[in-house]
This record gives C-alpha cells, sequence and structure tokens, in this order.
C-alpha cells in the first residue's frame, strides 16, 4: 500500500490496494467494489457523479481522494479526425501529451482504438530524431498520471460508445501504447503499477496483449521484466542495425550496445515465449538502403520478432527526415524476402505534431518553460 497522503489519488491505487483505503477510512470493503465500477466502467470524472455511493463515504472521498484529473491544455483533432493529440497540464505544471488514434480495418471492418501514453515529463535518452528527446528530463509520471491519460480519452468519449459497450471498456479500448514521452522502463515501478491496474479485471480489464511497452534498450530493466514475466507485449525501438549508427541515433546505445542489448532481448524472448515487436524508424539517407536491411536481418537471425517500420516524424530543424513511401517499401520487401514479418506503419497525425514531444515543445517553445 503507497504512503497515505492527502488526499489520496485513486488512480494510483490497484484494486487491491483500493480495497486496504477504503477499509482505513471506516467503510465496508464492498464499497470498493462500487468505487471502482465507477472509476473503471462508467468513467465517472468526480465523486458526485457515483451517485449510489452512501452520502458519508461520498463525504469522506471528497475530503480524502481524489480523482487526479489530468488538465487539458490543447486539444487537437487531425483532418481525417481519426488522430486526437492533448497537451496535458500536472498539478505541478509540468506538461505531457497523450494521443488516441482510431483504425479501420477496410478488409474486415474491424476498428481499433489505440491510446498512446507518456511515463515521463521529457526523457534522458536524447534520440537525435524525437522532438522529447531534445527537451531533456524532468521528471517520472506517477502511476495515477499515467492511469488518469488513458481515463481522460474514456470520459471523453463514454458517451460516444454503444450502450452494450458501455461498462465493458475492452471492447471499446483496444490498445494501451507506452511510446508517448518518457523512457517506461525508466520509470520501471510506476509504470509496473500502472499496468497491473489495467489488466486488473477489477479495473481496466485489458489483456496483457493488449498493452505494449517500448523501449529504447534498457538492458537491465529488459532482463528483469524477462524474469518476472510480466504481462505486456516489449517493443524494442531498435532504429540501426550496428553501433556505429545506433550511437548516433540512440545515444542509451553507448551504455548498452547492440552486444548487450540483442542477448536479453533473445534471454527476455526465451523466458516469456513471446514475440518482440521491433520498431524501426526510417530516415532518408540514414538508416533506409537496402544494405541496412540486410544488416537488420542478421542481427536478428533467430529472435522471435516482427519489425515495424515507420517513416519518421521529422521535428523542427532536424537533419532528419522521413523515407520517402517507395524506399520504405523496398526495405519492407527485402526483410520480408528474408522471412521476418515486416509492417509498414502510417505516420499518424502529421498535421497536428502527433510525433513524440511535437506538441510540447511548441507549448515550451511558445512559453519558454513550463513553470
Ligand atoms: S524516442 Fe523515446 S526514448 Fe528516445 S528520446 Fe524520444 S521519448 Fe525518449
Amino acid at each position: 500500500m503507497p504512503e497515505i497522503n492527502n488526499p489520496v489519488n485513486l488512480l494510483e491505487l490497484t484494486p487491491v490496494q483500493l480495497k486496504e483505503f477504503v477499509k482505513l477510512i471506516g467503510e465496508p470493503a464492498s464499497s470498493a467494489e462500487r468505487i471502482l465500477k465507477y472509476i473503471y466502467r462508467e468513467y465517472a470524472a468526480g465523486f458526485t457523479e457515483m451517485s449510489d455511493l452512501d452520502s458519508s463515504l461520498q463525504q469522506k472521498l471528497a475530503a480524502g481522494a481524489d480523482l487526479g484529473e489530468l488538465a487539458p491544455l490543447e486539444e487537437l483533432v487531425s483532418a481525417d479526425a481519426q488522430t486526437r493529440k492533448v497537451l496535458f497540464r500536472l498539478n505541478d505544471f509540468n506538461t505531457i501529451e497523450s494521443t488516441i488514434m482510431f483504425f479501420k480495418n477496410p478488409g474486415s471492418g474491424r476498428e481499433r482504438r489505440t491510446v498512446c501514453i507518456s511515463s515521463q515529463v521529457g526523457c534522458a535518452v536524447g534520440c537525435r530524431f524525437c522532438a522529447t528527446g531534445q527537451q531533456g528530463f524532468v521528471r517520472n509520471l506517477s502511476t495515477g498520471e499515467i492511469i488518469g491519460q488513458i481515463l481522460f480519452f474514456l470520459r471523453r468519449f463514454r458517451d460516444q460508445m454503444p450502450a452494450p459497450v458501455k461498462g465493458k471498456n475492452r471492447a471499446w479500448l483496444t490498445n494501451v501504447v507506452f511510446m508517448g514521452m518518457g523512457e517506461p522502463l525508466a520509470n520501471y515501478d510506476n509504470v509496473r503499477q500502472a499496468i497491473a491496474i489495467i489488466n486488473s479485471p477489477k479495473g481496466m480489464g485489458m489483456g496483457f496483449h493488449q498493452v505494449t511497452l517500448s523501449t529504447s534498450g534498457l538492458v537491465p530493466q529488459i532482463r528483469r521484466i524477462g524474469a518476472e514475466n510480466l504481462q505486456f507485449q516489449l517493443a524494442v525501438s531498435l532504429h540501426a542495425a550496428d553501433d556505429v549508427l545506433r550511437d548516433r541515433l540512440v545515444p542509451v546505445n553507448r551504455k548498452y550496445p547492440l552486444s548487450e542489448l540483442m542477448p536479453a532481448c533473445r534471454e527476455y524472448a526465451a523466458k516469456t515465449g513471446r514475440n518482440i515487436f521491433i520498431e524501426y524508424a526510417l530516415f532518408e539517407n540514414i538508416n533506409d538502403s537496402v544494405g541496412e536491411a540486410e544488416k537488420l536481418m542478421h542481427l536478428l537471425d533467430g529472435l522471435p520478432c516482427s519489425i515495424n517500420l515507420i517513416t519518421g516524424n521529422p521535428i523542427a530543424s532536424s537533419e532528419f527526415q522521413p523515407s520517402s513511401r517507395e524506399v520504405a517499401l523496398i526495405f519492407q520487401k527485402k526483410l520480408i524476402a528474408g522471412g521476418i514479418r515486416t509492417m509498414l506503419r502510417v505516420s499518424r497525425g502529421t498535421d497536428i505534431a502527433a510525433g513524440c514531444g511535437q506538441l510540447r515543445s511548441r507549448w515550451l517553445g511558445q512559453r519558454g518553460g513550463d513553470i
């Protein structure tokens, strides 16, 4: 149970911890079930919306707890209305970004709704092509701030959910990806607690295959999640197949070079029995040649994985420009011919600064800082 300060943000607590909290304030544990239902099935934004709670419990909650509401400062919707990005202000006036993306499979008509969330304010990894990487590191997000990003979108769209789906958020929100601002494995404990809430049947009730955590390659933490057999999909942002180029693109490679990262990935896959997603952003004349594709195939030989290629979102004044679709298709074809399952992802929301950290960078540029 986390230390109880006043007020307690209920989004920090797993369902089991919430039950303990309810007992601590002198209420029956069964009240926790009703509070959980309101938070994670009805997406209540405040205690006054929890109409069937006793008034004494409502008063105790109002006095000693909150739901950690994030304040949206800016909300942008792409021209095709399929991507919505939000800049939030946190209680300490720092800012973070989150995105929701809507997909429809043209063949099956199946719809997906994916929320991309941040795990830190800024990021210490400093990837050269990433707007967040240029902002530096400020602090880790708390579990409640992580969960609050997902709930914001569930609350925003709750009135549009078909009636039979409301109450079963698993059916509406299909994926949560830790691919926003920050290196999630550098905020291990809070991210782990958030995933426990996302996975819990009394929390968000999402399956492990619906949660993806993307890392720049922190080797000790990859080994740790393999040993703990944590339940989610791991994605490794590789972007280069040799140390010289990766040192330049993803500076953490100087600390954890490919000779350490790749064995850690193999160990993780062997221990968990899961495939790894390899993320590879294609940048013009930097990492998009057929020769680079061949090196990548060689590096991944024998690793149970699939590759997600994306033509990167360029940041202002960057030497990194996205590869053309034609070049990306040639790169993809080469990998598929080599027997590696390879998807070419479409960049989403390029008209609304959807790349990681771009909206916050614009905000910082206008204001000269968060605080
Ligand atoms: S790409 Fe990810 S790990 Fe790299 S600087 Fe950006 S937020 Fe950090």
